[in-house]
């Protein structure tokens, strides 16, 4: 942790710098890029009935899209407004009028013919509902009886056969902790959140690499470092006011790299629209783009030591900084070993890179002074997610690029909730403040005043499959308690998914939308109840930033859903129902009383009880984690670990198949095209020499599939490494397999390889068997 304080926003320079322009054509017209004004006018429309209320929504609450985090319009990057059109399209969920009463009780067969998109449209849910087996619609219920029918199967249920899972849609620290409480005063670790199929590597590589599971440094720190490198990350798409923060790097000479299957158009020029000369002629981004295959990482990686642990034996000192490896870093011997053992070819045909490419990085990186790695799901969502993060931390390590100015390794979020909810403890193997090791065990339970079950709780997707378990298993899931997330659209294997879900008694959905997960059918009873944004939650909340700031959103004057309430409150109050009897151990009367608690429970969060008015903001470890190389690990140092490049089952002639996201925020989607590249959602995205050596031309409709599922699509060419195919997601989830995670942190593996045809190919030889035989020569491969 540090000692060094975040000194706050610092201004951009006045002055333009016409050699970063894209183009002297004003608003790159003629170019496909995003059209800020024409979305934003769009948002003003739909938000016409609410307009106050998204005015004070924006200007006096804490983003709830990213979490690269702002307050109202300010953050603590860069002077000036910082807004994006994420967040100005997620501004709907909070604005929008309850869903009518047609819609409330539709018959569910029509209500499916909808897509999440469409759902989502209809509004919010006003109160709470049933569908119990051979109801075709939902029925209103009181909060009373609702809250009463969970806690009566709870009462009787083995506490392992029921689990909770929360997203990270808005969902502020206070709500997370408080889950993470009253799971284990019920009796069950099985408590899971959203991180788990983003970031959970990353928290887990980086607490063995550094003993810290957070980002190490600030946004600052990307501005004037020598290296910026953006690693299976588009955070022009998916964090889009970073952009800002890449224009301000740019302006102080740094370099910015980009790592990552697709030559991602968002990464390469942008129009940043609250920088007059960006709006005007756009801002060149990327420096240079590596197009390393999908899941190839870990040997670039290893290429780049390599080539390192080269340079040092011809000269001492000119890629290693020895000074800070002696003082502060474990296995150095061990490392060299591993990586020196690999041949280059080996590293070249796992990465797609040649040696020369690997060797250009491995030198821009030793002559750098400073490096800043940021990273996304292009890494952590494989399985061997935990290793590509490792793999990274290492080569900060070697370098000493920790825990001082313009270094650091920041995994960058995408959801605003998601860095707190495992802070929290919403997560089995989390406790707040720590793991669920004896000692923070019962650290906690004496703040708790009860004590926590010891087995290992399940990770989301494992509780899924435990609703297909034998009934008299004692694993066997039967109550499902789900605060927002739609599995049907983010897990792999939808049609698994769907059987998963409609093998549960009881499935909980407290939301404050609909989304085709709320549609599917119950053993016993769906049940769903209204929930509370971020803003409408009495005595405000707090959510943590990619950074580790702290910020506190406060309750937001407007309409609201007469019958929702707030999240933290539900938990309380089916608690207490749960264990009248222990009740006085888990009431909170209000978040500050929440906030309190959390001070205590998580002392990396002490501060947060101050936070009560629109603005406050503190950030937990200070600037920078592991400042002056201090690692907080038994022995305070930072560990070198050696990872295995990963066997990637892709037999020659097929194709490795990665997801990438579009105009959504997560799994919302808010645009059928992409505006960076003119993609449509079910546009195949590959490389035209591939294309040409299986006869497709653009356009043409095609087919991916493998044995898990199949993907109807159109050929789409763009400048992505031969041999590599991206499809949107969720649509193509349908192609990745079930039941496959990453061991360390158990995040599901979302690539894999397809065997790609013309539809028309397809189609002709499919009643033959001819797609099944390939499948096999696949499995055989
Ligand atoms: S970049 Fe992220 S935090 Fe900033 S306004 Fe957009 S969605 Fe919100």
């Amino acid at each position: 942790m540090g000692e060094t304080k975040h000194t706050g926003p610092v201004k951009l320079p006045r002055k333009p710098d016409p050699s970063l322009w894209v183009s002297k054509v004003p608003f790159g017209l003629g170019k496909v890029k995003p059209h800020h004004i024409r979305d934003t006018m769009k948002v003003v429309w739909e938000n016409k009935d609410n307009l106050r209320f998204a005015t004070r929504i924006l200007t006096q609450g804490v983003c709830d899209g990213c979490a690269l985090g702002v307050s109202g319009l300010k953050d603590q990057t860069l002077t000036g407004p910082h807004l994006c059109t994420t967040r100005l399209n997620v501004l709907r969920l909070n604005t929008m009028p309850a869903m009518e009463e047609k819609y409330v009780h539709a018959d569910v067969a029509d209500l499916r013919k909808m897509s999440s998109t469409e759902l989502r449209q209809l509004g919010r849910i006003p109160y709470p509902l049933i569908r119990k087996p051979g109801e075709k619609k939902f029925s209103r219920i009181s909060w009373d009886d609702a809250l009463d029918k969970i806690s009566d199967k709870m009462k009787v249920l083995d506490p392992k056969k029921f689990a909770f899972y929360t997203t990270s849609r808005g969902i502020t620290n206070e709500v997370y902790y408080t889950l993470g409480k009253v799971s284990r005063f019920l009796g069950t670790n099985n408590v899971d959140n959203a991180s788990r199929i983003c970031h959970s590597p990353s928290k887990t590589a980086l607490s063995r690499s550094i003993g810290v599971g957070a980002s190490t440094c600030s946004y600052k720190d990307w501005i004037g470092t020598d290296v910026l490198v953006f690693w299976g990350s588009v955070a022009a798409n998916n964090q889009p006011v970073s952009t800002k923060y890449m224009y301000a790097a740019k302006r102080k000479g740094t370099k910015i790299i980009i790592i990552n299957p697709y030559h991602e158009p968002a990464m390469d020029n942008y129009w940043v629209p609250s920088i007059a000369e960006s709006a005007l002629f756009g801002t060149k981004i990327a420096d240079d783009v590596y197009q390393v295959n999908i899941g190839g990482d870990i040997a670039f990686m290893h290429g780049i030591m390599k080539h390192w642990f080269t340079m040092e034996e011809m000269v001492h000192g000119s890629a290693i900084d020895h000074e800070f490896v002696s003082k502060h870093v474990n296995g150095l011997e061990s490392l060299k070993e591993k990586v020196m053992a690999y041949e280059w070819d080996q590293l070249e045909k796992s990465s797609g890179l040649t040696k020369e490419r690997m060797m250009e990085l491995a030198e821009l990186l030793a002559k750098s002074k400073s490096a800043v790695f940021v990273w996304s799901m292009g890494l952590t969502q494989h399985r061997f997610g935990t290793d590509n993060i490792s793999q990274v931390a290492n080569l900060a390590l070697l370098r000493g690029f920790l825990g001082r100015e313009h270094c650091g390794l920041m995994p960058i979020r995408g959801h605003s909730g998601v860095q707190g909810s495992g802070e929290m403890g919403a997560d089995p193997f989390v406790l707040p403040g720590g793991g669920m090791d004896d000692a923070n065990r019962s650290r906690v339970e004496t703040i708790w005043g009860f004590e926590i079950p010891k087995w290992q709780g399940d990770i989301v997707g494992v509780s899924l499959e435990n609703a297909l378990l034998p009934d008299d298993h004692e694993r066997k899931l039967e109550l499902y308690y789900l605060s927002g997330g739609n599995f049907l659209e983010t897990m792999p294997n939808p049609d698994f998914v769907k059987r998963c879900l409609e093998n549960i008694d009881i499935r909980v959905h407290q939301d404050i939308i609909f989304n085709t997960s709320t549609l599917v059918d119950a053993k016993e009873a769906v049940i769903v109840l209204p929930a509370m944004t971020r803003y409408e939650q009495p005595g405000g909340g707090t959510s943590t930033s990619t950074e580790r700031m702290v910020y506190f959103s406060p309750e937001i004057k407007g309409p609201r859903m007469e019958e929702a309430r707030a999240e933290w409150e539900i938990y309380v109050d089916l608690a207490k129902r749960v264990k009248p009897d222990k009740k006085h151990l888990i009431d909170f009367k209000d978040p500050f009383e929440i906030r309190e608690e959390i001070a205590k429970a998580a002392p990396n969060y002490d501060g947060i009880q101050h936070l009560q008015s629109r603005g406050d903001v503190f950030q937990w470890g200070g600037l920078w984690l592991c400042e002056g190389g201090i690692c907080p690990t038994p022995d305070k140092k930072g560990n070198l670990i050696t990872v295995e490049i990963p066997e990637l089952r892709k037999p020659e002639g097929h194709f490795y198949v990665t997801s990438r996201r579009g105009k959504q925020f997560n799994s919302m989607i808010y645009h059928e095209t992409d505006p960076f590249n003119d993609a449509d959602r079910y546009d195949l995205l590959l490389n035209e020499k591939d294309a040409a050596a299986l006869g497709i031309k653009e356009g043409d409709p095609v087919v991916a599939f493998n044995q898990y599922g199949t993907f109807h699509g159109r050929a789409k060419f763009v400048e992505i490494k031969t041999g590599n195919v991206e499809v949107h997601w969720p649509e193509g989830n349908a192609l990745i397999p079930k039941g496959v995670y990453e061991k360390y942190a158990g995040i599901p593996e979302y690539n894999t390889a397809v065997i790609l045809e013309k539809a028309e190919t397809y189609f002709a030889h499919k009643d033959t068997k001819y797609a099944e035989k390939r499948v096999e020569e696949l499995e055989m491969d």
